[in-house]
């Protein structure tokens, strides 16, 4: 028998996504397309299957990160826009994916280039979503010290997004007690409240961007997001990762 859902299908969401997930460990690209088409389709199947409302926030690590520069001596702030930068070219690519695949796809930029793509306009962005095409946050918040965790949150409030789906790559399904990876007694975490994840230091987010989602009180689901039908997995409310809330 089926197991009892144990969460609604949300209207509208919010999807982060680093850069990282873009790449693939199987090739030297810093854009793997095989990559990129597979969680399109997956994408492209949840807004057919359930409906959802979907915008999605992708990093730019797989890129550039701006402390990467910073930590050599650049400006931060200089270093900081190379990895914005970073993200539209990411959004790029993902559009191109999902528009392959027949799903109307607009790519919002928070740093204005017309030429390349519209500019972040909130109401905007929420008639593309209430006519069933995927919208792509690019360039962050358009600010430099951020990292893409912050615009994601920030963007799922002003959108009114009934929750952020943090979708991991490195083999990390949720949030645990510890790094599964080092600490084999580590256990992962179901549901755990803002909270906890601050005061025990867990990380599954930047802290600018959990300490956002708890005065907001906006919930987050952190999945694998490289498994296979994991995103309708957890769009259907099926127990996989953790919920945070
Ligand atoms: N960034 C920024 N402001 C933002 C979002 C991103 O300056 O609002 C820069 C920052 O340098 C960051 C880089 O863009 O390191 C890439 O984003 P992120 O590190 O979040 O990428 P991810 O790790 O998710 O791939």
């Amino acid at each position: 028998m089926a197991e009892e859902p144990r969460r609604s299908t949300p209207k509208r969401i919010v999807l982060k996504m680093s850069g990282e997930a873009l790449a693939s460990a199987a090739s030297d690209e810093t854009i793997d397309f095989q990559t990129v088409h597979r969680l399109a389709a997956e994408i492209v199947e949840v807004r057919q299957q359930l409906g959802v409302e979907i915008a999605i926030v992708v990093g730019g690590g797989n890129i550039w990160r701006g402390m990467t520069g910073a930590t050599d001596g650049m400006d931060r702030a200089t270093s900081d826009t190379m990895g914005m930068l970073g993200t539209v070219i990411n959004s790029l690519a993902l559009q191109d994916a999902l528009e392959q695949l027949d799903q109307p796809t607009r790519v919002l930029s928070a740093i204005p280039m017309p030429a390349v793509a519209e500019p972040y306009i909130r109401r905007r962005a929420i008639r593309h979503l209430e006519k069933g095409r995927v919208v792509v946050f690019a360039a962050g918040m358009g600010a430099p010290f951020f990292t893409t965790d912050t615009p994601a949150v920030l963007r799922a409030a002003e959108i009114e997004a009934e929750m952020v789906l943090k979708g991991t790559h490195g083999g990390v399904d949720g949030v645990y007690s510890a790094d599964p990876r080092s600490n084999p007694d580590a256990t992962r975490f179901e549901e755990i409240s803002f909270m906890e994840v601050i005061s025990q230091d867990l990380r599954v987010m930047d802290l600018t961007a959990i300490t956002f989602c708890q005065d907001n009180g906006m919930p987050i689901l952190v999945f694998d997001i490289m498994t296979p039908g994991n995103l309708l997995r957890a769009l259907r409310g099926e127990k996989i990762g953790t919920l945070v809330s």
